[in-house]
């Protein structure tokens, strides 16, 4: 079955300035990528979709958060939420169809239209919590696909595999002591956002990991840790908040994955998808800053969700 690609121009229209990582070339070094391996003519593409609807939204972020967004996004320029964290007059509309892929990804797979799904989109999600936006995130994507999968399609057993090399903070604070989601994650310590040593509840599976650490390394942790829990909890679809800035090649941190490691990484995902899940995984866009590297471990990734 095929995988789904799933980008908007309008993602691209969000920028926080010059010399930002967080840049909507970003999104130029993957499609350039997937033209230039091929694999984008085996993937079913979609730029035509919804941004996301009000009750979706409204299930991750309070009304009183979404105003207080709407009140700071600037008619011209930047509002800086943070140093990192900045809106342009467009962020909310990049944002809303960041959402809006997420969902309609989820709608995707559980209608059979595709097995598994990739959201090439930004801003980022998952440091944004209920009621915060940090670390270049307005809205959390993989939360709203979370619950929109729990809400609206009724499943009981959903899991979100983080593998960005910053912990997914927000993610963590939504869904802390719901059982309903099992969190898996690795991230390097101590680095941005600088928590989740010690798991908050027993639905998270934190691995914090020191600067240098190899993919070899971390494919043992993934093994001893992540997989009996993924096979306990028997999730009826698999998120994946998909960061590739654990990558040697990307500057914002000091991990040593390469494209090989994000293939396993990705395969293992798969193969729990495929046991209790029907294979149905939706992947959605995190961090990743090397434009190069970012490019091909996307290629790399995209691959090995489609099992090409
Ligand atoms: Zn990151």
């Amino acid at each position: 079955m095929e995988t789904l690609y799933i980008t908007h121009p309008a993602c691209k229209l969000h920028e926080m300035g010059p010399g930002h990582p967080e840049c909507p070339e970003r999104l130029d070094a993957i499609s350039d990528q997937l033209l230039s391996s091929g694999l984008l003519s085996y993937l079913k593409e979609n730029q035509d979709f919804l941004p996301v609807d009000a009750q979706s939204l409204s299930r991750v972020h309070p009304e009183q958060y979404q105003t207080q967004l709407h009140g700071w996004s600037p008619d011209s320029g930047y509002h800086e939420i943070d140093g990192d964290t900045v809106m342009n007059p467009h962020t909310l509309h990049a944002a809303s169809y960041a959402a809006g892929a997420v969902v309609s990804a989820v709608d995707a797979v559980m209608a059979k239209e595709a097995t598994t799904a990739f959201c090439a989109v930004r801003p980022p999600g998952h440091h944004a919590s209920r009621e915060q936006a940090m670390g270049f995130c307005f809205y959390n994507n993989i939360a709203v696909a979370a619950l929109h999968a729990i809400e609206k399609h009724g499943l009981t057993r959903v899991a979100i595999i983080d593998f960005d090399v910053h912990h997914g903070n927000g993610t963590e604070a939504i869904f802390a002591h719901d059982s309903r989601v099992l969190m898996c994650s690795f991230f390097q310590y101590p680095l941005f956002p600088d928590c989740g040593v010690h798991n908050p509840a027993p639905n998270m599976v934190n691995i914090p990991v020191p600067a240098y650490t190899s993919g070899a390394a971390v494919r043992q942790l993934v093994t001893e840790h992540w997989l009996p829990r993924l096979v306990e909890h028997q999730p009826e679809l698999v998120l994946i908040s998909a960061g590739f800035d654990a990558h040697r090649e990307d500057d914002l941190a000091q991990m040593g994955l390469v494209e090989a490691d994000y293939a396993w990484l990705t395969e293992q995902i798969v193969a729990v998808a495929d046991q209790y899940a029907q294979g149905r995984v939706v992947s959605s866009l995190e961090g990743g800053y090397n434009l190069s590297a970012l490019g091909r471990s996307v290629v790399t990734h995209i691959k090995a969700l489609s099992k090409l």
